[in-house]
């Protein structure tokens, strides 16, 4: 239930509100937005008699929202969310794009693709330590030393760096090292790890799990959120469905759904969602068209020689002239 009171409530009023809502049993999460007070309350809302807040000449409308998620809902919080990263900002008009190899390699090697994907307009960086592979035979990161690297190159190059935390067990490590902690695909219903992040001081990026629907994807967010972590930015990163020719079937369509449905932001992974280099440029193009706050890109010098995920690895050359077209789009987007 949402209670939007009358540009004219005084702040006694919406306290009293408040204060009346929770000795009622629910939670009451206030949103200030243009010259509008909104009371988003979670919780159990049995005892609340909705016509009496209708009585109340301060009380502007009460709404009812009719989805499962509410903190993550758009009706609870109309203005967008702004989530600051370390010094980057990605929800308020300007495209933040995270980039870097799939696996951390090498301290060398994260340098150098950290110092090129700057060059490029990059604004942070993305790379694995703890790496979810299909195969136990699959190359599985560097662990901790993954993550020390990843802190040198953020100090070498002033941008923030996000990393997955693949269990509860290593997620306070990754933290310490990391401004952005990643929630995989393949994790996005590990409800303990969604408390968990829930209760981090840390922005936390949450990928779509491969076979989610969006409504599953916002429930996820929502634990997050409702765990105290108001610092929640969603990535769409394709879907399974029998399309086979793609790794994944990029739903682009999920960027608009979720921009109507909630006020969080969004970003899109290309690579992941694709498989292939060659069509990682068109879909960061069409991702930046239809609204996306951000994207996730996978860069490698030589993508051949990777340790993982070479197929979708932009070489610097290609990741320059994606990021230089990409900006255009946003710009008359
Ligand atoms: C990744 O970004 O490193 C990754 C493993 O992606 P996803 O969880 O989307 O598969
Ligand atoms: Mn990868």
């Amino acid at each position: 239930m949402v209670i939007v009171m009358k540009p004219s409530a005084p702040r006694e009023m919406v306290d009293k509100i408040k204060r009346k809502m929770v000795s009622l049993g629910c939670d009451v999460h206030e949103s200030v937005g243009k010259g509008q007070t909104i009371l988003g309350l979670v919780g159990d809302t049995r005892l609340i008699n909705p016509s009496q807040i209708e009585a109340n000449v301060y009380v502007e409308k009460l709404l009812r929202v009719s989805h499962p998620f509410k903190l993550a809902s758009r009706t609870f919080h109309p203005e967008d969310t702004v989530v600051k990263i370390n010094g980057v900002s990605i929800g308020n008009g300007s495209l933040i794009v995270a980039a870097g190899p799939c696996a951390v390699e090498s301290e060398d090697h994260l340098m150098e693709v950290a110092s090129e994907i700057r060059k490029s307009g990059a604004s942070m960086i993305r790379g694995g330590a703890f790496k979810p592979r299909t195969s136990p035979y699959s190359f599985q990161g560097l662990g901790e030393d993954g993550l020390k690297y990843l802190k040198k190159a953020k100090e070498a190059t002033g941008m923030p760096v996000v990393s997955e935390a693949m269990d509860q067990t290593m997620f306070d490590m990754v933290e310490e090292y990391v401004d952005m902690i990643q929630i995989g695909a393949r994790n996005m219903q590990n409800f303990a790890l969604l408390k968990q992040a829930g209760k981090s001081k840390k922005p936390i990026l949450l990928k779509r799990g491969m076979s989610a629907t969006i409504e599953e994807f916002l429930m996820s967010a929502e634990y997050i959120l409702a765990h105290g972590n108001p610092n929640v930015v969603l990535c769409e990163r394709g879907i399974r469905t029998y399309e086979t020719y793609t790794r994944n079937t990029l739903d682009l369509s999920a960027v608009p759904v979720i921009k109507e449905l909630s006020h969080l932001p969004i970003m899109v992974d290309p690579s992941h969602g694709t498989g292939k280099w060659t069509l990682v440029e068109p879909m960061a193009k069409a991702a930046v068209a239809v609204g996306a706050d951000g994207l996730m890109i996978e860069v490698h010098n030589q993508p051949e020689e990777a340790f993982s995920d070479g197929a979708q690895s932009l070489k610097y050359d290609n990741f320059q002239r994606m990021m230089d077209t990409v900006q255009k789009i946003y710009a008359v987007r």
